[in-house]
C-alpha cells in the first residue's frame, strides 16, 4: 500500500464510531486511496465517480457511508453489479462492513431458484439489493421488489456491465428509482459510454481517480534469461518458490494456452485464463484458485480485467509487459494489504526498454535472481553467469517504442526441458521459505 496511505487513519474519515470499529474488527489499519477520496464526498451526500479496480477497497468507500446513512428498515439502497459472483461477494462484505448497524444487503441474481430472494426481499429489515440487472428486472415486472424509496444508488463495474451489454437493463432500472437519490458509479476504465451514463444519470459527480499501486510489501525481482530458456528457467523457479498461489502473466491468448500446456508437460499444473473463455468459466478459475483446488493460473492482462483473485503470492511476468501501467496492473495482484508478495520478471536479450519501464514502475530495482537448471540440450545454464546480450533493436519501422504500437506479440517459445533438481538444490538464489503447503508437482509424485 502506497505510504501517504499508511499515514492515513480512518479516524480522519466521517465515520461513525461503529464504523470504526467494523474496520478495526476486519483488521484493517488504514483507508486505501480509494476510501480516502470517496468516503468524505459520499457522506457529504454527493454523486462520486470513482476509478478504482477491483481491489481497491472501493466496496468499504461506498459500504461504510451506505452502513452508516440508512437508520430505518425498508429498502432505500440499490448496488447494480456485473455478474452474480461479484453481487454474492458485495452483499457479503457489505454486511461484515455494516454489523451493528439496522442494514442489511441481500444478494439478487439469476440462474438460483426465487424463494429465497423473495423471503429477503418482503423482510423489512432488508435496507439494501445487491443485483445483477437481469433478476431485478424480472422481480420488477412481477411487483416483487419496489423501488420508491431508494435514495442511494450504486453502479459497480460500471464498465464491465456496459460491455456485457447491460447498457439498456441499467437505464431501464435507473428510470424506476425517484429522482434526488445519491448515485456512485465505480469504473476501472471510462470509455464514452460509461461517461454518457453518468452525464445522464448523475448530478455534478465528483470524480476521483486511484491508479493500481505498485505494492509497497512486495518484492521485485528479474531473471536474466536467454528467450529459448524461458520455459526451464520458468519451471526452476516454480520448483524453487512453490508458490501457493501464482499468476503468471504472458501477452497473447494463444501465449497462454501454450505456456500452461507446456507447464503440465513439465509436470506443474497450470490453469490458462483467456479472452476466448466465457465469463463464467473464468470466474470459475479464479473461485478454483481462491479455493485452493489450484495454484497456478496463466494469463493474459485482458482475461485477468476486473476479476477479484484472492491474496496471490507471486506474480510471473513470464512477457514482460510492455507499459510501465501493465507492470502495476500485474505486480498490484499480489501483496495486498500488506501482505507478503513477489514479483518475478523474466527479462529475455528482446526486452531491454520494457525492463527498464516495469523496473521505472516498480519504483525500486529489480533484483537479479538467480537461477541453474539445465536447458533442452542439457546444457547447464546459470542466470547469475550468463549475460543476456540485448539483441539488435530493428529500426526498420521506427525505434523500439514504434515497434510497440505495432504491438507484435513475440509468442513465448516452447521447448521441453527438464530441470535438474540437483542443480537447483544447489542454487543459492534470494529464495525466502514461504509457508507453503507441498507444490502441485509434488503432490503429483
Ligand atoms: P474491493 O476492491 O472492495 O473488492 O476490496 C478488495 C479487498 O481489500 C477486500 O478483500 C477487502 O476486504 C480488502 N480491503 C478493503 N479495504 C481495506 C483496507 N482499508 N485495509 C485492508 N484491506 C482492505
Amino acid at each position: 500500500m502506497a505510504r501517504d496511505v499508511e499515514d492515513a487513519s480512518f479516524d480522519d474519515l466521517p465515520l461513525s464510531e461503529r464504523a470504526r470499529e467494523a474496520v478495526h474488527r476486519l483488521g484493517w489499519r488504514a483507508p486505501t486511496p480509494i476510501q480516502r477520496l470517496a468516503i468524505p464526498q459520499l457522506a457529504m451526500g454527493r454523486d462520486v465517480i470513482g476509478r478504482a479496480e477491483t481491489g481497491s477497497g472501493k466496496t468499504a468507500a461506498f459500504g461504510l457511508v451506505l452502513a452508516d446513512q440508512v437508520k430505518a428498515p425498508g429498502l432505500q439502497a440499490l448496488v447494480l453489479a456485473p455478474t452474480r459472483e461479484l453481487v454474492v461477494q458485495i452483499a457479503r462484505d457489505l454486511n461484515a462492513l455494516a454489523e451493528g448497524a439496522p442494514f442489511r444487503a441481500v444478494p439478487v441474481y439469476g440462474g438460483v431458484p426465487y424463494d429465497e430472494q423473495l423471503k429477503a426481499l418482503a423482510d423489512p429489515q432488508t435496507t439494501c439489493v445487491v443485483a445483477t440487472t437481469g433478476r431485478l428486472l424480472d422481480l420488477l415486472a412481477r411487483k416483487q421488489v419496489l423501488l420508491d424509496r431508494v435514495r442511494f444508488v450504486v453502479l459497480d463495474e460500471a464498465d464491465r456491465m456496459l460491455d456485457l451489454g447491460f447498457l439498456p437493463e441499467v437505464e431501464r432500472v435507473l428510470k424506476l428509482i425517484p429522482g434526488g437519490r445519491q448515485t456512485a458509479l465505480f469504473t476501472a476504465t471510462m470509455p464514452k459510454k460509461v461517461a454518457l451514463l453518468a452525464h445522464q444519470y448523475m448530478a455534478h459527480p465528483r470524480e476521483m481517480e486511484v491508479g493500481p499501486q505498485t505494492p509497497e510489501t512486495a518484492e521485485h525481482y528479474r531473471v536474466d534469461v536467454a528467450s529459448p530458456h524461458k520455459l526451464p528457467a520458468l519451471v526452476a523457479l516454480l520448483q524453487k518458490e512453490r508458490p501457493p498461489r501464482c499468476l503468471v502473466f504472458v501477452r497473447t491468448r494463444d501465449g497462454a494456452a501454450r505456456l500452461a500446456a507446456d507447464l503440465v508437460r513439465e509436470g506443474v499444473l497450470a490453469t490458462p485464463l483467456h479472452g476466448d473463455l466465457t465469463q463464467a468459466q473464468r470466474e470459475r478459475i479464479v473461485a478454483n484458485l481462491r479455493e485452493g483446488r489450484d495454484a497456478l493460473v496463466v494469463a493474459t492482462d485482458v482475461a485477468a480485467r476486473g476479476l477479484d483473485f484472492p491474496a496471490i503470492t507471486h506474480v510471473v511476468n513470464y512477457d514482460v509487459p510492455e507499459e510501465a501501467e501493465q507492470y502495476v496492473h500485474r505486480a498490484g495482484r499480489t501483496a495486498r494489504a500488506g501482505r507478503e508478495g513477489r514479483v518475478f520478471t523474466l527479462v529475455t536479450e528482446n526486452d531491454g526498454a520494457h525492463a527498464e519501464a516495469a523496473q521505472r514502475a516498480a519504483k525500486r530495482k529489480l533484483e537479479p535472481y538467480p537461477l541453474r537448471f539445465s536447458s533442452a540440450q542439457g546444457d547447464l545454464v546459470d542466470t547469475a553467469k550468463t549475460p543476456v546480450t540485448p539483441a539488435k533493436v530493428e529500426r526498420a519501422g521506427g525505434n523500439a517504442r514504434g515497434a510497440r504500437r505495432k504491438n507484435k506479440p513475440t509468442p513465448p517459445k516452447a521447448a521441453s526441458q527438464r530441470v535438474d533438481p540437483e542443480e537447483e538444490a544447489a542454487d543459492t538464489s534470494p529464495s525466502k521459505e514461504f509457508d507453503l503447503p507441498p507444490s502441485r508437482r509434488e503432490r503429483r509424485q
